[in-house]
C-alpha cells in the first residue's frame, strides 16, 4: 500500500522486493484461514503446513506482510528467559521450564530456518546485554536469576559497568548488567518477507490489501473483507495490536506505542569502540529503552511505552515518524555517550498489545471452539512468535498436545477497565513511570504516591518491573 510512513527496514527492501499478493474478491474457501500477515500468522501458516502439507491455508492482511509490527520492530529475537517468574506463576515449574526452553532455542531454529530457505535477515547471535544506565536500576534482574537458580537455570552472566565498557566501549550503564548471550538480532522486515515468500512457495493463499472488517462465527466462521468472504473450518486470529476491535480481547491488553530511529552507517565508530558485532542493549527503565547495531554498520535505537490509544482505535498515531525523538535520542546519549553526536536519518513507530503479565496469551476465542487467537507479546514478540505459531497450529489443528495444553493457552488477564477510565487511568501512570525513570537517573527516591502507581503498570521486560 503506497502512502505508509514505512520503517527504515521497509525502505530498505521494499524497492527491490514490490510483489503485492492480489486482494481477496468474492468468497473463497480454506481449511484455516488467518487473519494477519506478521511473524504469527505467518509462523502459523508454515508450522500447520509443516505438520499437514495437504491443508489448503489463506492469510488475509490488511496491509502488505510485515506491514505491521514485524517489518518495524527493533529485531531483539529474545527468548523467554526474563519472564521465567511469570511463566512459573501462570503455569507451575516445570511447563515453565519447557516454554523457557522452547523459547531459548528459538533464536537458533530462526538461523537455521533462514539458511534452509536462503532468507538473507542478517540473522546475529551476538547477545543481549540487560543493562543499568544508573545506579537506581542496577539488579533489576536479581529476581529473575534466583528464580532461575530455584531451577538450575543460569542463561545470564552478570557483568560489572567496569566489564561491560572494556568489552564494547558501552560507558553509559555504571550500574552493570547481565548478557544472555544466545539472543539474536535480525533485520526485521527481511525475516517478515522472506517468510512470506517461503508461505507463498508451499502453497499458502495470501490475500494482501485484505482488511477484515467482520468476523462471522459459527460452524462454519468466515472472514469478511470489503471485496470478499473466506470461509473455513478454522479460524486463526494474529492481528496483534489490532485485535483490539475484538470486545471479548480489549479488556486484556492496552495499546502502547513503540518508537525507533536509525542512524547512518557508521561502522568505523563501531568497530573502534568494539560494539561490532557486539549485544544488543536494553535499559532497565520501566520504559524500556533499546540499542543495537545492524549488519550495515548503523545503530538501531528506541523505546517503546509511548502513545496509547484510546479503546480499539489503533490509528495515525502508529504510523508516524517517533514523536519522542528528542527523548529517545537524550536517552541514547545517557546510555551511550560517545556516540550522542550521531544524528538518526529515519524514525518510525508502531503498536505493540501490552497484556498485564507480559507473557503471550493464546486460545479459543470466547464463546468459540473454531476462533484462535494469540495476543499479548508486550513489545517481546519477535522470538516469541514463532513459539506462538506452534500453539497456533496445535489448537486449529485440534491437537491435544504439549502446545496445546503448556501454560501460555489461557484466557489472558481482563486487567484493563473500559474508556474512558483506561485513557485517564493510564495517563495518570504513564506520568508516574516518566517521573520515576527520572528520578532514578537523578539518584532520587520517588514520593509514595508514585511508588504507589507503578503497582498498575503492565509488566514490562521483565516482572520486576512491576514492583519496583
Ligand atoms: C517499534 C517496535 C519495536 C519492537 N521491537 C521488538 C524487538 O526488538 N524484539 C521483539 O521481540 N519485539 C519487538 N517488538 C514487538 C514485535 O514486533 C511484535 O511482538 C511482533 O512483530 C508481533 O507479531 P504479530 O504477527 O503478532 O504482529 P504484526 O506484525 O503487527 O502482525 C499483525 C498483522 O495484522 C494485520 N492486521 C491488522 N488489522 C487487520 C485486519 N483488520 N485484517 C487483516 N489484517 C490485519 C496488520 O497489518 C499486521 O500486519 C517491537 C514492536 C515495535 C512496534
Amino acid at each position: 500500500m503506497t502512502g505508509r510512513h514505512r520503517s527504515h527496514w521497509l525502505r530498505q527492501i521494499l524497492a527491490d522486493d514490490t510483489d503485492v499478493a492480489p486482494a481477496l474478491t468474492g468468497t473463497a474457501k480454506a481449511d484455516v484461514a488467518i487473519a494477519g500477515g506478521g511473524y504469527l500468522g505467518l509462523w502459523t501458516a508454515l508450522e500447520l503446513k509443516a505438520r499437514e502439507p495437504a491443508l489448503d491455508l489463506a492469510i488475509i492482511e490488511r496491509d502488505i506482510c510485515g506491514g505491521g509490527a514485524s517489518g518495524r520492530n527493533a529485531g531483539y529475537v529474545l527468548n523467554l528467559w526474563a519472564k521465567f517468574p511469570t511463566l512459573v506463576a501462570l503455569a507451575g515449574a516445570d511447563r515453565a521450564l519447557r516454554i523457557g526452553r522452547a523459547a531459548a532455542a528459538v533464536p537458533a531454529e530462526i538461523a537455521a530456518f533462514c539458511v534452509e530457505h536462503g532468507i538473507d535477515a542478517e540473522v546475529r547471535p551476538d547477545g543481549w546485554l540487560w543493562g543499568a544506565t544508573c545506579a537506581a536500576q542496577a539488579g533489576a534482574w536479581d529476581g529473575v536469576i534466583e528464580a532461575l537458580a530455584r531451577s538450575q537455570v543460569t542463561p545470564f552472566e552478570v557483568l560489572t559497568g567496569h566489564d561491560i565498557r572494556t568489552r564494547w566501549g558501552l560507558d553509559g550503564f555504571p550500574g552493570g548488567g547481565v548478557l544472555e548471550p544466545t539472543c539474536a538480532t535480525v533485520h526485521p522486515a527481511k525475516l517478515a518477507r522472506g517468510l512470506r515468500r517461503v508461505a507463498l512457495a508451499k502453497g499458502v493463499r495470501i490475500y494482501e490489501n485484505s482488511a477484515l472488517e467482520r468476523l462471522e462465527r459459527g460452524r462454519r466462521p468466515a472472514l469478511v473483507t470489503a471485496g470478499g468472504r473466506l470461509e473455513a473450518d478454522r479460524v486463526v486470529l494474529a492481528m496483534n495490536a489490532w485485535l483490539a476491535g475484538f470486545r471479548e480481547l480489549r479488556p486484556t491488553f492496552i495499546v502502547v506505542a513503540a518508537e525507533a530511529a536509525i542512524t547512518e552507517p557508521i561502522p568505523d565508530q563501531l568497530a573502534a569502540m568494539g560494539w561490532a558485532g557486539g549485544p544488543a542493549v536494553t535499559d532497565s527503565r520501566t520504559m524500556v529503552g533499546n540499542a543495537r547495531t545492524t549488519a550495515d554498520g548503523r545503530v538501531e535505537f528506541g523505546k517503546g511505552s509511548g502513545a496509547l490509544a484510546f479503546g480499539a482505535h489503533v490509528g495515525a498515531a502508529y504510523e508516524t515518524t517517533a514523536p519522542r525523538l528528542d527523548l529517545i535520542r537524550r536517552e541514547f546519549a545517557q546510555a551511550i555517550p560517545r556516540l550522542a553526536d550521531v544524528a538518526p536519518t529515519h524514525s518510525w513507530s508502531g503498536p505493540i498489545d501490552r497484556g498485564f503479565d507480559g507473557v503471550p496469551a493464546f486460545g479459543p476465542l470466547a464463546g468459540t471452539d473454531n476462533v484462535f487467537f494469540g495476543v499479548g507479546f508486550s513489545g517481546n514478540g519477535v522470538g516469541p512468535t514463532k513459539l506462538g505459531g506452534r500453539i497456533l497450529a496445535s489448537l486449529a489443528l485440534g491437537a491435544r498436545d504439549e502446545w496445546a495444553t503448556c501454560g501460555l493457552v489461557r484466557h489472558p488477564r481482563a486487567a484493563f477497565p473500559g474508556e474512558p477510565v483506561r485513557a485517564v487511568g493510564s495517563a495518570i501512570v504513564r506520568r508516574a513511570v516518566i517521573r520515576k525513570d527520572r528520578l532514578d537517573h537523578e539518584g532520587l527516591t520517588a514520593d509514595p504516591l508514585t511508588r504507589a502507581l507503578l503497582r498498575f503498570v503492565p509488566a514490562g521486560l521483565s516482572p520486576t518491573t512491576v514492583t519496583s
